[in-house]
């Protein structure tokens, strides 16, 4: 268990699809790896970069773009506002002229099938593992290693991330490893969970900074759901995967009239909204995510890629089937709730596929939401965390088997059902009694890592188990 103060900004990112292990993480650890040049005086004088791609980067690398994001990071580009119709044109570019402009500043020679190289070997402190390469003109090589350790996080060794987690944990004013001491501060203090964690944000950033992220981060999920609720065609990467979202929206809407997200909001509103209704809508708003994830589209990680659609489905669930008048202060209340509880299981367990399979994405995303939801209906802090146990519970020992590598079969889906299930975990709760519950929180987040420890490398993200090898490629 690592002493670690995570901000919710560190669980809920803007980033880019597919993955965020397998592409925010690599292209931010190339970006990274850019400014360590420059900070050792070595940029200027690169005559070449090469990268190397360890484990699962390397065996669900091509599927999940990290070739790509390498070469954007390279670049310099940001992955929050780098725009995103520009990927295939810049990527072209590199391609067709062999020459990447490092920073946007300085062009080396770059053949992508040479320079970026896939090596199924694993190196030893994280499945996604990656060494960057430099050859200076002076013959002279530097290497730098990175991994890519889940939910977009990048570290480069294990030692000097440890200190910088301890220091940052001491800024806290309520220092949360376990479930159990939250609930303590919740009752020590009088207050949500929700309040909790607005305080301790609040050491780290003013009201006013924190309101414009939580802002920006909802913009992003509802434009993700609008998106791709208004696109139709079929996927990219060759598995011929439909876009489901579109029809399923047209049929859902029928006639209503809207011209933005904001008034498709309120059109929703105005639906009929029986079970199957209810089920079909919110199975809409997460395929929609997780189909403009898939296409290399622009959501936000949470708390990871492959699971970006559960939050804002059961978020949306909420604005427009349970509370027509829900606003910011619902989706902020929302965001830290469930900003916290991915944060328990990052230290308790893993967010990374490649260390625990789809437990650590869909298992812990349906986690946060069915917390954050039972907050939102008036659970206590107990009921919150049952809600996030039970969710959890019922994903324990979900394995990761992407068809083809690609974020497509069986992610976009599972999606639909981790919303769902977050939804009934949180009525199971809001009914239930926390003190007869005979699995706390941080036992099912202790049996989610050792489950996690149990499974075969197969169902770690490396396409090498499960539906990836029943299901033949050419068959799609
Ligand atoms: S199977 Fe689950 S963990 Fe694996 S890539 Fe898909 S969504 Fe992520």
């Amino acid at each position: 268990m690592s002493k670690e103060s995570i901000s919710v900004f560190d669980m809920l990112k803007i980033g880019v699809g597919p993955s965020s292990s397998h592409t925010l993480g690599p292209w931010r650890a190339a970006g990274r790896w850019i400014e360590e040049l420059k900070t050792k005086g070595h940029f200027a004088h690169i005559a070449e970069v090469s990268v190397d791609l360890y484990g699962s980067l390397s065996l669900t690398g091509k599927g999940h773009a990290t070739d790509i994001a390498v070469m954007l990071g390279l670049c310099g580009f940001d992955p929050v506002t780098f725009p995103i119709e520009n990927i295939d044109k810049d990527v072209a570019h590199i391609t067709s002229k062999s020459v990447i402009k490092l920073n946007n500043e300085l062009d080396v020679p770059f053949i992508p099938k040479e320079h970026i190289k896939f090596n199924r070997k694993f190196l030893e402190f994280h499945p996604n593992g990656m060494i960057f390469r430099a050859t200076l003109r002076d013959g002279k090589k530097v290497t730098a290693t990175y991994y890519s350790i889940g939910g977009g996080f990048v570290v480069q060794q294990e030692r000097k991330r440890a200190k910088q987690k301890l220091e940052k944990f001491a800024q806290f004013p309520f220092q949360i490893e376990k479930a159990t001491e939250l609930l303590i501060h919740c009752d020590t203090e009088g207050k949500s969970i929700s309040e909790i964690v607005l305080e301790n944000e609040r050491s780290l950033r003013s009201d006013e900074e924190i309101d414009a992220k939580l802002n920006a981060i909802w913009a992003v999920m509802l434009d993700s759901m609008f998106v791709g609720c208004h696109t139709e065609g079929k996927l990219p990467g060759g598995l011929n995967v439909q876009r489901r979202a579109f029809d399923m929206h047209k049929n859902l809407i029928g006639d209503a009239t809207y011209s933005n997200p904001q008034e498709w909001i309120e059109a929703i509103r105005g639906t009929e909204v029986k079970f199957r209704q209810i089920l079909k809508w919110v199975s809409c708003f997460a395929l929609a995510v997780n189909e403009v994830n898939a296409s290399l589209g622009r959501v936000v990680t949470a708390p990871t890629n492959g699971s970006a659609g559960v939050i804002p489905a059961v978020m949306m669930y909420y604005m427009v089937i349970e509370n027509h008048d829900a606003n910011f202060k619902d989706v902020k209340q929302f965001m830290l709730v469930a900003g916290e509880i991915g944060s328990l299981f990052k230290k308790g367990a893993t967010i990374s596929a490649a260390m625990g399979g789809c437990q650590a994405e869909i298992g812990v995303s349906s986690a946060m939401a069915a917390g954050a939801l039972a907050e939102l209906m008036g659970g206590t802090p107990a009921q919150v965390q049952m809600a996030s146990e039970i969710a959890m519970e019922h994903h324990l020992g979900l394995t990761c088997d992407p068809i083809g590598g690609l974020v497509q079969i069986p992610c976009i889906e599972r999606n639909a059902m981790g919303a769902i299930k977050a939804i009934n975990a949180c009525e199971m709760a809001l009914d239930g009694d926390p003190s007869h519950a005979k699995v706390p929180l941080d036992k099912v987040i202790a049996t989610m890592w050792e489950t996690a420890k149990d499974m075969t490398s197969k169902y770690k993200e490396t396409s090498e188990g499960g539906l990836a090898v029943q299901v033949n490629i050419s068959d799609c």
